[in-house]
């Protein structure tokens, strides 16, 4: 199964799509992710992606497209994959489609979480991070025993530059310009479903896997439905 987690910033799209990987023994590709691996390997694109970062604007869709391009040859993606924060904009979603041509791929689903702005602000600016084992804690919501201490590993938690108050209206003006735009597009490929993101981890993760198990029953227990149907009518 190969999916699409669209999302604007803060909706949860991270923790839901890393939940559904473990459980479905799929790759997670968050692109994200690999902008702040390489940030921490101080390479040549991670110092290009921290500037566009750290001020709330997308890294140049060249650089993406290549990194996504490296990434999907990798062998961990041959049984299915779930991108979380990819495609962001118009030209991503051209040049996906031509890479999965080239690979012979198609995107089974695009599940789009939904929530309100409001959630939104106050969910970034209380999310930590673990610079050690990379959980992400809530300050709200999941607040850890030891104040700044992450619960797992004790790595100090620290505030993503980018989840700062004066950066986080700027995510979410960018997402509604450049990334909203493409949940109507998968919607029109009739790929999209939409998804309510507010309530808990484990409410939007029932709501996520209930689509899903319903979509995807197999094709004797459909044809069999079916059957059923037909002959008690
Ligand atoms: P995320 O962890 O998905 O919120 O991504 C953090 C930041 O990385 C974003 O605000 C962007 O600056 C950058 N980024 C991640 N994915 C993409 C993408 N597909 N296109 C452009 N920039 C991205």
């Amino acid at each position: 199964m190969r999916l699409i987690f669209l999302g604007p910033p803060g909706i949860g799209k991270g923790t839901q799509a890393k939940l559904l990987a473990e459980q479905r023994s799929l790759a997670h590709l968050s692109t994200g992710d690999m902008f702040r691996s390489v940030i921490s390997r101080k390479t040549d694109l991670g110092t290009l992606a921290k500037s566009f970062i750290d001020k709330g604007k997308l890294v140049p869709d060249d650089f993406v497209l290549d990194m996504v391009n490296e990434r999907l040859r990798e062998d961990d993606t041959a049984s299915g994959y779930i991108f979380d924060g990819f495609p962001r904009t118009v030209p991503q979603v051209e040049g996906f489609k031509k890479l999965l041509k080239e690979l012979g791929q198609l995107i089974d689903h695009v599940i789009a979480l939904e929530g309100n702005d409001t959630v939104l602000v106050e969910r970034l600016s209380s999310r930590r991070t673990c610079p050690d084992c990379g959980k992400i804690i809530n300050l709200i919501f999941s607040p850890p025993k030891m104040s700044g201490q992450c619960d797992g590993c004790r790595g100090e938690l620290f505030q993503r530059n980018d989840d700062k108050p004066e950066v986080i209206q700027k995510r979410l003006d960018v997402y509604e310009e450049q990334t909203e735009p493409l949940v109507n597009y998968y919607e029109s490929k009739a790929l999209l479903r939409r998804v309510d993101g507010m309530g808990s981890v484990h409410e939007v993760a029932e709501r996520i896997d209930k689509y899903l198990s319903l979509i995807h029953i197999s094709e004797p227990t459909r044809l069999g439905m079916i059957s059923y149907a037909v002959f008690c009518l």
